[in-house]
């Protein structure tokens, strides 16, 4: 078996060498194998026939049976067309094509008995198919009884008459060939708990099934397969890793961590950052090595919950490190927790790359001989000369900022490894964090502090530029700030450049000096000149910061309470989101404005609308999903996604993963080795839930 499904694609009957090549750049089918994983993405019902009668608009494709009673050649131009009428005695509907005016009336006569399909749409209120195929009802093999799998191909492919039908021709002759059974990849046992159906008859079923019920139930099968590895794959990774390395046990909360939240904290902490503060002690009383990540919105008080956890390593005489992808970011963190701390007997440190040599020493000693408590810093904190004498906490900050390798350096620093704390402001689903960062536990806070005012978001055509200047120029008179934030996508950085250095003059132009002052930060400027640039907008004397995607991350200026965004449509939807939180952080109402051209695709369109109906992070993480695969979301990339999934959805099959996660989860549990004979075929089978996963637990 093994043998005849990785034969090279080209020796399948039907393919060949030409049509070898073909699928290999296409698709990526290599083998046989490969093919047989290349799975319909749906299917179409030719098992029944329908009367015209009972026809609506929302059906999707239907086949009807009857006859055409003319034909008519109507429009002009790019709208010219042939339309037929075509009756089945319930009623009447018209067939439309735009091309084949001349050879459609020769080979489908009219008063001929036809088998038409196709999707029914209503145009000028008449119920019509555009396109239709038409089948003569004689030829027998054409209408089949059964359901027809229908696969995605390109448009190369089509041209070499690739379609989907002959790629199922293709499935039909390997399927045919196979010299035995499918071998069953999932003990019997948890077949019949899950009533799952078994390999042979899933992978026969999902090319061509014999009812949508079967077709279903093999899907439901070879999705859950394909995720419960994975799962399976994550969950024995992290139990080992556990039993692997112990952790520090942080056992008292003391003196640093009581004061503070007796003295210091000038609010009561949300329920959610109490939530997220219990799993954390509980994490770092457990003799286990914590590896935790923190989701929550912008501005939801993850900095508070990781200064917290810090005071309670302190406290059990260890000491913390923050580490921040830039610069402004290390020196906020740093501004906020030596705030926090005014007062305390705690001593906390900055330590950047512009920080000079001579300041850098003391800090180093200070590491060393344990008299410095907290050091909050960019990549610097990697840097070999920088050696604590105890590390028992590291914070890191947006972590899709940093490499894998450059976190392995953090870890090295301490003798056990220090309890790791990811905090992240892109919210990624459940359903993802859970696949992409399987091994990390996830905690979220998904509460605002009280009163904080819903940022208010608009979207506005470039139309109405004047009238939203307006709006800015009030905003400004009342002593706020504002960003202005042109598109960045690498491609065509020039151009983008260009839009930016365009927009940036008008701008000057409508809001002259020296009443206003601009501030502009884009790719192409040196990180000094950004910093510069940067710096005089946060301490107020600019008033408008014109600038590309850059500022997406962390910069905290509470006064600004304006964000517009340039030709919104070309953006994501997390990174909308991330660009928008950067208002909404003082006291201030704040606003949003999404500017666009008339002309949006549909995606477009709702991305827009998704923005101005809903401030939660983690609703629009979620569309977002849905909208573009995993793959693309924001926070993801580095990772690479390192699945590629041939079946399961990440942003549709939720519930088929949480079962997967469950299942692995009680196995995992009771047998983490997978030993016991009845988990015999997990062992054979549990690598190919991936073997070339990041593994974001082990990585010293
Ligand atoms: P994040 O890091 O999640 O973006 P921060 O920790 O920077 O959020 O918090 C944003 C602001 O809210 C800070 O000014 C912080 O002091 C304040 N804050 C945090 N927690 C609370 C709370 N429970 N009640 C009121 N204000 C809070
Ligand atoms: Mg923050």
């Amino acid at each position: 078996m093994q043998q005849y499904l990785q034969q090279d694609i080209q020796f399948l009957p039907g393919v060949g060498p030409k049509r070898a090549d073909l699928l290999r750049q296409e698709l990526q089918i290599n083998t046989f194998e490969d093919l047989l994983t290349y799975y319909p993405f749906r299917y179409v019902d030719r098992s029944r026939f329908y009367r015209i009668s009972e026809i609506t608009s929302d059906m999707p494709q239907i086949q009807i049976r009857g006859k055409i009673v003319g034909y008519a050649a109507v429009g002009k131009g790019r709208g010219k067309r042939l339309t037929a009428d075509f009756t089945d005695g319930s009623g009447q509907i018209q067939l439309v094509w735009f091309k084949g005016a001349k050879w459609i009336p020769e080979n489908y006569p009219v008063g001929k008995e036809l088998v038409v399909f196709g999707k029914p749409t209503v145009y000028q209120r008449k119920l019509n198919v555009v396109h239709p195929e038409l089948e003569d009802p004689g030829k027998k093999h054409v209408v089949s009884s059964k359901l027809q799998s229908v696969y995605s191909t390109t448009e190369k492919l089509k041209d070499r008459y690739l379609t989907s039908k002959a790629i199922s021709k293709l499935m039909a002759n390997l399927v045919k060939g196979l010299p035995a059974r499918f071998e069953e990849t999932m003990p019997a046992w948890l077949l019949q708990k899950l009533n799952l159906v078994n390999l042979d008859t899933a992978m026969r079923q999902i090319h061509f099934p014999d009812s949508s019920g079967q077709y279903k139930r093999a899907e439901l099968r070879l999705k859950f397969e394909e995720l419960f590895y994975i799962q399976l794959n994550i969950l024995q990774n992290k139990t080992d890793r556990n039993r692997r390395f112990k952790g520090n046990v942080f056992e008292t909360v003391g003196d640093s961590f009581n004061t503070f939240y007796r003295d210091h904290l000038p609010f009561e902490l949300t329920g959610a950052q109490k939530k997220v503060m219990k799993e954390i002690r509980r994490d770092m009383g457990s003799g286990r090595q914590m590896n935790r990540l923190l989701q929550g919105d912008v501005g939801s008080g993850k900095t508070l919950v990781a200064l917290m956890s810090m005071l309670i390593a302190i406290d059990n005489g260890f000491q913390a490190c923050i580490m921040a992808p830039t610069e402004i970011l290390a020196q906020q963190h740093f501004k906020s927790v030596s705030k926090f701390l005014h007062g305390m007997d705690i001593r906390v440190e900055l330590l950047t790359g512009s920080v000079k040599k001579t300041v850098r020493k003391p800090i180093h000693e200070a590491l060393l001989d344990g008299s410095l408590h907290i050091l909050i810093g960019t990549h610097a904190l990697i840097e070999d000369v920088v050696q604590f004498k105890n590390l028992g906490f590291v914070v890191i900050d947006e972590q899709h900022r940093f490499g894998v390798a450059q976190r392995a350096r953090l870890w090295k620093k301490a003798d056990v490894l220090p309890h790791v704390l990811v905090m992240t402001a892109t919210p990624i689903p459940r359903t993802l964090a859970m696949t992409l960062y399987g091994d990390l536990d996830v905690s979220v806070i998904d509460e605002l502090p009280p009163g904080r005012k819903p940022i208010i978001t608009r979207h506005s055509f470039d139309s109405k530029r004047l009238m939203v200047f307006g709006f800015l120029k009030k905003q400004l008179a009342a002593g706020r700030q504002a960003y202005i934030v042109y598109p960045l996508i690498k491609e065509s950085e020039f151009m983008d450049y260009k839009d930016l250095e365009d927009g940036y003059e008008s701008i000057c132009r409508a809001f002259p000096p020296p009443d206003y002052q601009v501030s502009v930060v884009h790719g192409k400027m040196k990180p000094e000149e950004k910093e510069i640039s940067m710096q005089h907008f946060v301490a107020g004397r600019t008033h408008i910061m014109v600038a590309t995607t850059v500022i997406e991350v962390g910069v905290d200026v509470p006064n600004a309470s304006v964000m517009i965004i340039e030709s919104a449509e070309r953006f994501g939807l997390s990174q909308l989101h991330q660009l928008r939180g950067r208002v909404g952080r003082g006291t201030e109402q704040s606003h949003c404005i999404l500017m666009s051209g008339y002309k949006l695709s549909q995606e477009g369109k709702l991305r827009l609308d998704t923005m101005v109906r809903t401030n939660d992070g983690f609703e629009i993480a979620e569309v977002d999903l849905k909208l573009r695969g995993p793959g693309n979301i924001e926070g993801t990339q580095q990772s690479g996604v390192p699945f590629n999934l041939k079946i399961a959805h990440l942003g549709r099959d939720g519930q088929i993963l949480q079962l997967a996660r469950d299942t692995a989860e009680l196995i995992i549990t009771e047998d983490p080795d997978l030993k016991l004979e009845k988990n015999f075929i997990f062992a054979k089978h549990v690598k190919k839930g991936n073997p070339n996963r990041i593994d974001w637990g082990i990585i010293s």
